[in-house]
C-alpha cells in the first residue's frame, strides 16, 4: 500500500469535456499503478452555474470509461463550514485580514494605478485597519508575502517560478461570505491529503498562490503536474467548432470506452511508439513524467482507427450488448429476427463504430429492404430469376445451412449453368442483402437461416421477374 492519493476535481457547470476525461484518466491511472486512492470532487461552490444535470453528465461519463473512485463524490458545497473554520484561522493568526473597501473605492483605485502606469494590484488600505466594522459587508483578503519568490517543480513543465510581488492579496472569502476556488481547493487538497495534484495547465497562474496558502495553513505542499491543453487540428484550443467535445457525445457516436481510454492517453503521453494499450498495461507502464509538455491535437481520424480496431477484437457477446441500443435507437427489436451475437461477428471486420454495425446489420433484421438495382441490372439477361429459384429449391433440400454445404451448392450452381462464383454470387448478396456492401455472401446465409434465405429469394424473384419484363417492354 502506498499513500498516494489523487483527485479529479471537475466543476459542474457543464459536461465531462475530453480534456477534463484525459485529466481524470492520468490521475485515475496513476493511482491505480501506486496502489493508492482516487478521489473525486465536485467543484461546486459557484453555486449559480453549478447544476446537478453538470454532476450526472460527469458521473455518466466517468462510469463510461471506467474509471471509478475511491472515495467521492466529495461536494464542496457541503463543506462550507469547514472553509469557514479556516478563513476564521487565517484571520486569528493574522494571515488574513477583512477589506472593507467598496467596489466603487476598488475601481478608483484600479484607474489611479493604470494611470500611474503601476500594475492595479490591492493597495492593502485594509491590512492595517484596527476598527471592525463589521456590520458593513466585507471580503476576507489572504495576507501574501510582498517580496521574495514561490517555485515549485512541477512533474511536466520543470520548474516554474513566480515572483511574490506580482501576487495581490487574493479574496479567499466573498462578501457573501461564499469562499473562492483557490482557497477551498487549497483546503481540500490539504485535508484530503492529496500527495500529487495533476490538472490542466490553464490553472498553472493559481499554483503559486495556492502553495503561499499552504504554507499559511501549515500544511505540505503537493507536487504538481500541469497537463497541456488538448488543441483542434488548426491548433487553437479544442472547442465545439473541431466536433464533438464531450465524452458521453462519443459514447452515442458508437465508441467504446477501450477506444476512448487508449486515445485519451496516448493525446499526450507515450511508451515508445506502442499505440494500444490494455488497460493493465497503462496501468504499469504509465508515468506522469513521460507526459509530453507540448500540446496534443485532437485527430478524430486516429480515434476511430483505433475504435475499429477494439470492436475488432472484441468479444461479441459483449459487443452485441453494447450493440442493442443502437438497434433500438433504429427502431429494431433484435429478439426479431437471427441471433445479435451471429450478427455481430460478420460485422466486427468492417464496423468503424456501433453506429456503423448497427446501419450495417439492419437488413438482417428488415427483410423489405429496398434493392440496390444499378447493380442488379448487369446481371439481367433472362436467367436471374431461374438462378435465384434453383438456390431457393437447392437449397431448402440441404440439412444445414453450414459454409460447406453453401459453397457446395454455389458450385454446383455454377458448373452447371457454365458461370463464375461471381456472376451468382453477387446478385444473390443483392437479393438477401439489398445491396452489395454487406458481409460475405455465405456468412449472411448462415446467419439469416434457410427459412428466412428461401423467403428473401422469393421476394427478389419477383423483383428480378418485374425487372426484366421491363427490360423486354423497354428494348420492344
Ligand atoms: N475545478 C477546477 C476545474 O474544473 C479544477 C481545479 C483543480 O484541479 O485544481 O477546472
Amino acid at each position: 500500500m502506498s499513500g498516494v492519493r489523487l483527485r479529479f476535481a471537475p466543476s459542474p457547470t457543464g459536461y465531462l469535456h475530453v480534456g477534463g476525461a484525459r485529466t481524470a484518466l492520468f490521475n485515475w491511472l496513476l493511482a491505480r499503478k501506486e496502489k493508492g486512492k482516487f478521489i473525486l470532487r465536485i467543484e461546486d461552490t459557484d453555486l449559480a452555474r453549478s447544476t446537478q444535470e453538470s454532476v450526472d453528465a460527469i458521473l455518466e461519463g466517468m462510469c463510461w470509461l471506467g474509471l471509478e473512485w475511491d472515495e467521492g463524490p466529495i461536494y464542496q458545497s457541503d463543506r462550507f463550514p469547514i472553509y469557514r473554520e479556516f478563513v476564521e484561522k487565517l484571520l486569528l493568526e493574522k494571515k488574513a485580514y477583512k477589506c472593507f473597501c467598496t467596489p466603487e473605492e476598488l475601481d478608483a483605485k484600479r484607474e489611479k494605478a493604470i494611470q500611474e502606469k503601476k500594475k492595479p494590484q490591492y493597495d492593502r488600505t485594509c491590512l492595517e485597519r484596527q476598527t471592525d466594522d463589521s456590520d458593513r459587508p466585507f471580503v476576507v483578503r489572504f495576507n501574501s508575502p510582498e517580496s521574495g519568490t514561490t517555485a515549485f517543480d512541477d512533474l511536466i513543465k520543470g520548474r516554474i517560478s513566480f515572483n511574490n510581488e506580482e501576487l495581490d492579496d487574493l479574496i479567499i472569502q466573498r462578501s457573501d461570505g461564499t469562499p473562492t476556488y483557490n482557497f477551498v481547493v487549497v483546503v481540500d487538497d490539504a485535508t484530503m491529503g492529496i500527495s500529487t495534484v495533476i490538472r490542466g495547465d490553464d490553472h498553472i497562474n493559481n499554483t503559486p498562490r495556492q502553495i503561499l496558502l499552504y504554507e499559511a495553513l501549515g500544511y505540505p505542499v503537493p507536487l504538481f503536474a500541469h497537463v497541456p491543453m488538448i488543441l483542434g487540428a488548426d491548433k487553437s484550443r479544442l472547442s465545439k467548432r473541431h466536433g464533438a467535445t464531450s465524452v458521453i457525445a462519443y459514447k452515442e457516436m458508437g465508441f467504446l470506452p477501450e477506444a476512448m481510454v487508449n486515445y485519451l492517453v496516448r493525446l499526450g503521453w507515450s511508451y515508445g511508439d506502442q499505440e494500444i494499450f490494455t488497460k493493465e498495461e497503462l496501468i504499469e507502464r504509465f508515468s506522469i513524467g513521460s507526459v509530453g509538455r507540448s500540446a496534443g491535437i485532437f485527430n478524430p481520424d486516429k480515434l476511430s482507427w483505433l475504435n475499429a480496431h477494439y470492436i475488432k477484437e472484441y468479444e461479441p457477446v459483449r459487443l452485441a450488448e453494447l450493440l442493442v441500443p443502437f438497434m433500438k435507437k433504429k427502431g429494431i427489436d433484435v429478439a426479431n429476427g437471427p441471433d445479435i451475437v451471429k450478427v455481430v461477428k460478420t460485422l466486427q471486420d468492417r464496423a468503424r463504430t456501433l453506429v456503423e454495425m448497427a446501419d450495417g446489420a439492419e437488413f438482417y433484421y428488415k427483410a423489405g429492404f429496398s434493392y440496390d438495382e444499378k447493380s442488379l441490372q448487369k446481371f439481367l439477361n433472362g436467367t436471374l430469376a431461374s438462378i435465384f429459384e434453383e438456390i431457393a429449391e437447392k437449397f431448402s433440400l440441404v440439412a444445414k445451412a453450414d459454409h460447406e454445404s453453401i459453397d457446395t451448392l454455389f458450385k454446383n450452381i455454377c458448373s452447371g449453368r457454365g458461370l463464375k462464383m461471381k456472376d451468382v454470387a453477387l446478385p444473390a448478396r443483392i437479393a438477401l442483402t439489398g445491396g452489395t456492401a454487406a458481409p460475405g455472401l455465405f456468412d449472411v446465409i448462415e446467419v439469416l437461416g434457410k427459412e428466412e434465405t428461401v423467403s428473401r429469394l422469393q421476394r427478389a424473384i419477383e423483383f428480378v421477374k418485374i425487372l426484366e419484363q421491363k427490360k423486354i417492354d423497354d428494348n420492344e
